[in-house]
């Protein structure tokens, strides 16, 4: 009889996990409490429009590269895949002028110098690294404790460059590094997209995922992506029970023997895989007895190991709009809880025709938030929390249209959300989009997702390695099926 693996939550990870234990041979059952799987990688429809929660941009998406084969299997992209037609990361406009980091990284370099030529030296090197960064790939192929020296070198060779970048900027965060500019809207340019404590080395990985072609938006989006990975776990025989919230892992003697659901029922399977939320894991379905010191002191140090969020609004606009792609400007302070804000940014969705009825396009706001403006967030009475988002909603749409005043008018409600949204959904911990933030000096988190007290029981999803993200979620569903493999002495090429 076929090994049952019993896998809880259904987003990338869980569903990864799923597909990865058909392909090994075993039969796969995913337990998910939301209507439909997909957990982060999510969008939904308003007023005939679509609005797209996740794909900012998608890493893996070169055919080269090991994540790309992953992305493949799991049925996410293929070959004929369609790209979003961007040419911009983003754009940051300061005290009237703009500066935009292209895709086209020479266009950068000639922009970003005629407007700040005193920057020519800061300027040429971060383009110079960049380039560096576009060699950095995450491993796909198997658990880095599993590589052997032959796969190291491999490694070592294809991404020769990045020992350059981390030694230049693995040791300073946004902040510095933007400090090192002496105009100011580059300054603004280096640190509007990822927070100011990343370290620099993340947003130059980033950029170079973006310009090295690795990094793009399937047309769709993020849920059509999810409906395709969800088809192929299905078609390959795999079971997705939605609305089929798990209350607690049942473990007898130190082994994970099945799962219990919030209806009361339970289930059984061979090996159990969770692919939630990790705090949500120890402190609801597994005990905090099972969190290692690790895990203790990451969730403990909120300031070296933040997680971020967003307060987010969507309108429907015409399609006329000549802003383009993500913009970053300046607003009159915005305050939340008691912390202001001065910068926002709204993305444009017209490249994606299939989101708007013709002639319109759906334009996204967001503010970011982290774990102070979580803990704002949840002190609201259900009253407060509708009126404190009315009255942001009405902010944001003012700082829009005092940057953009042809909008005026013409923006349409969609809907606002906030930290607590992730939260009610998809249980993450306070409201986080992705896993831990690498700030400087903290040792980045990364787990096998195996526990030494209990047995039969493996840890998937974005959690295990931070930063997390999309191509985490995804290799870590394949990784604790070749943990399986491994324990059973069979190859782990899968
Ligand atoms: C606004 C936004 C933008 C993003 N942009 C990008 C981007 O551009 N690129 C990128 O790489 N990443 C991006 N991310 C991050 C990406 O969405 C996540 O890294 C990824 O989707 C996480 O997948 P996961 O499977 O690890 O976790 P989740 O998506 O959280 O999946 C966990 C699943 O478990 C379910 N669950 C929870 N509790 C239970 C329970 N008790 N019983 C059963 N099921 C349960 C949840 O409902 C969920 O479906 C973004 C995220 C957000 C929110």
């Amino acid at each position: 009889m076929k090994k049952k693996i019993v896998i809880i939550g259904g987003g990338i990870g869980g569903l990864s996990a799923g597909i990865y234990a058909l392909k090994a041979g075993y039969d796969a059952e995913i337990y998910e409490k939301n209507a439909v799987a997909g957990g982060e990688c999510m969008g939904w429809n308003r007023k005939g429009h679509h609005i797209d929660n996740c794909i900012h941009w998608l890493t893996g998406t070169d055919e080269k590269t090991s994540l790309w084969q992953v992305w493949n299997t799991v049925g996410a992209i293929d070959k004929d895949t369609k790209y979003a037609d961007t040419e911009k990361f983003y754009s940051t406009i300061y005290n009237g002028v703009e500066a935009i980091l292209w895709n086209d990284l020479d266009k950068t370099e000639k922009e970003l110098i005629a407007i700040s030529p005193e920057d020519e030296a800061e300027i040429k090197k971060f383009i110079e690294y960049t380039r560096y960064a576009e060699s950095c790939t995450i491993p796909a192929e198997k658990p880095m404790d599993m590589m052997g020296v032959k796969d190291y070198i491999n490694m070592g060779k294809s991404m020769a460059n990045m020992p350059k970048v981390m030694k230049e900027y693995g040791k300073i965060n946004l902040r510095e590094f933007a400090a090192r500019f002496k105009s100011p809207v580059l300054r603004k340019l280096m640190m509007d997209y990822l927070p100011a404590d990343y370290t620099a080395y993340s947003f130059l990985v980033s950029y170079g995922t973006m310009t090295s072609g690795n990094g793009n938006i399937p047309l769709g989006g993020s849920l059509a992506m999810t409906n395709r990975i969800v088809k192929k776990f299905k078609d390959m025989g795999g079971k997705l029970y939605t609305k089929a919230p798990v209350k607690s892992v049942i473990i007898e003697n130190g082994t994970a023997k099945g799962i219990e659901l919030e209806s009361g029922d339970k289930v059984f399977g061979d090996e159990i895989i969770s692919a939630v939320d990790a705090d949500f894991l120890f402190k609801k379905l597994l005990g905090k007895e099972y969190m290692t010191d690790e895990w203790k002191k990451a969730f403990a140090d909120r300031k070296a190991y933040p997680v971020t969020s967003g307060f987010q609004t969507a309108y429907s606009i015409n399609d006329d709009f000549s802003g383009q792609d993500t913009i970053f400007f300046d607003c009159d302070p915005i305050k939340i809880g008691n912390k202001s804000y001065d910068r926002i940014y709204i993305k444009n969705y017209g490249y994606d025709k299939s989101f708007a009825p013709e002639g319109k396009a759906v334009l996204q706001t967001c503010i970011s938030q982290t774990d102070d403006d979580y803990a704002f967030w949840k002190s609201l009475d259900k009253e407060t929390y509708k009126k404190t988002k009315e009255e942001l909603e009405e902010k944001i749409r003012a700082a829009v249209i005092k940057q953009f005043p042809e909008l005026d008018g013409k923006m349409e409600l969609l809907d606002v959300w906030t930290p607590m949204t992730y939260v009610r959904y998809c249980n993450a911990y306070h409201g986080a989009y992705m896993s831990f933030v690498t700030t400087v000096g903290t040792k980045q988190l990364r787990v096998k997702g195996t526990f030494k007290n209990v047995s039969n029981f493996y840890m998937a999803g974005q959690w295990i390695m931070s930063p997390g993200g999309l191509p985490i979620a995804v290799i870590s569903g394949k990784f604790a099926i070749q943990r399986i493999l491994k324990k059973e002495k069979r190859s782990i090429d899968i």
